[in-house]
């Protein structure tokens, strides 16, 4: 997929406009399709693969408004972006546009730079969705229900492109609505594991994708302590601890244990390093373009945790800082850190040691990071939904006053990374 000219479909009955959009688009190296009316863009969109749809509102047949209701209403469409064109500048208009699940708006008539900029803002805007926030263990139930209850599996998405983010209890769900959305085609999927805690893996055994043959899933993460990456995910599912093994499931599934700093999953450049944690553990840094999210969670400052290294012994103080100051340069500057906020400070008192982060450590981090977001991620199984509202509270006001914006990560919940581009 990655490397593929992206397909953008444009429906629109006027031959001028229709005419203008596709030689703007097709010298700007993008492949164009386009359709007459709403019907056979309709049509269209269910055959061809595509990453982008151009629709105007008055189109015959079938309008754009029924057009886009129907697009986000079938899971192989759901997800492809609709750019919406009108001359119909109502604002009552455009905000049904949006609330329809438009990804964006373009009032007739446009000059081609103004395409172009809304073209590729949609094309490049990353979307990280949350399907499991939870540390350690999965913890549904009344009192988790606003922040969710999955252990740790985020994705990331540009167009058609997808990387997931470990393996937790949340990966289940995501399973579920990447098939539903295949529309019968195969998927390929990659994959990053921070490290083989059971709550970073347990979902995987009930990841429908990997059932199916013809899907192609590509695992990368560290070794194990002694052992290899794909034999901690097979032993999982011995069957003393599941019915089905690794061997049953049946799509193309290879295991490729990180031995780079930097590499490549699909559309996405990796940067991944070791952070302190039990075992083996990494951070990642994906990139998209020039957009970043660093995923962090699972870790625990040296600065806590080393004997003395709180000021107390300068030696010991030095060191761990500059093992700190390592985390904070891989965070430096992103457009979103995922972080390990995972206690208290109070929780940290008997936690210590426990391979976690205590939440105002990762405002402090995001700081001097520069980050321009920071999620607060991996809650703590004891804490229900009204101890994260107070944490989150806390550490907003923690950061009051600066440019940092402080978001909970909540189950089911997406965030997009616009990057705003001038229209020249
Ligand atoms: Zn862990």
């Amino acid at each position: 997929m990655a490397g593929d000219t992206l397909r953008i479909l444009v429906i629109e009955d006027e031959d001028t406009v229709r005419d203008l959009v596709r030689t703007v688009l097709e010298r700007a190296g993008y492949e164009v399709l386009t359709a007459p009316d709403g019907q056979a863009g309709y049509e269209l969109a269910q055959k061809e693969r595509l990453d982008l749809v151009v629709s105007d509102l008055l189109t015959p047949r079938m309008h754009g408004y029924e057009v886009l209701q129907r697009l986000k209403a079938t899971p192989s469409t759901r997800r492809l972006p609709v750019i919406v064109l009108s001359a119909k500048a109502y604002p009552a208009d455009q905000r049904k546009a949006l609330e329809m699940g438009a990804a964006a708006f373009l009032a007739k008539p446009f000059r081609p730079p103004a395409l172009l900029a809304v073209v590729s803002r949609v094309l490049d805007t990353l979307r990280v969705r949350f399907w499991g926030v939870r540390g350690s263990i999965a913890t549904p139930g009344p009192e988790t229900v606003r922040y969710g209850g999955n252990t740790p599996c985020v994705t990331v998405e540009r167009g058609r492109d997808l990387l997931i983010l470990d393996a937790g209890t949340g990966l289940r769900p995501l399973g579920v609505a990447l098939q539903a959305g295949a529309g019968g085609r195969p998927l390929d999927i990659k994959m990053l594991i921070t490290h083989t805690h059971w709550d970073h893996i347990q979902g995987f055994p009930f990841f429908v994708p990997a059932f199916v043959p013809g899907n192609r899933l590509e695992i990368h993460g560290p070794p194990s302590l002694d052992k290899p990456l794909e034999k901690v995910l097979r032993g999982q599912m011995d069957p003393e601890y599941f019915p089905v093994s690794l061997g049953d499931m049946a799509a193309d599934i290879h295991v490729e244990e990180v031995r780079e700093p930097h590499f490549t999953a699909g559309a996405f450049q990796v940067h991944a390093i070791y952070v302190n944690h039990p075992g083996v553990t990494m951070a990642y840094r994906v990139t998209c373009g020039d957009t970043s999210v660093v995923y962090a969670t699972d870790t625990e400052p040296y600065r806590r945790l080393l004997p003395g290294a709180n000021g107390e012994d300068s030696v010991a103080t030095e060191y761990a800082t500059g093992r700190d100051g390592q985390l904070i340069d891989f965070v430096r500057d992103t457009d979103l850190y995922i972080a390990d906020s995972q206690y208290t400070p109070e929780d940290y008192l008997t936690k210590r040691g426990w391979g976690h982060t205590c939440y105002p450590d990762v405002v402090d981090i995001a700081l001097k990071a520069n980050a321009a977001r920071v999620a607060l991620f991996s809650h703590d199984p004891m804490h229900d939904d009204d101890a994260i509202d107070r944490k989150l509270a806390h550490c907003r006001k923690l950061a009051e006053g600066t440019a940092l914006e402080v978001i909970p990560a909540i189950e089911g919940e997406a965030i997009e990374l616009i990057k705003e581009v001038i229209v020249g």
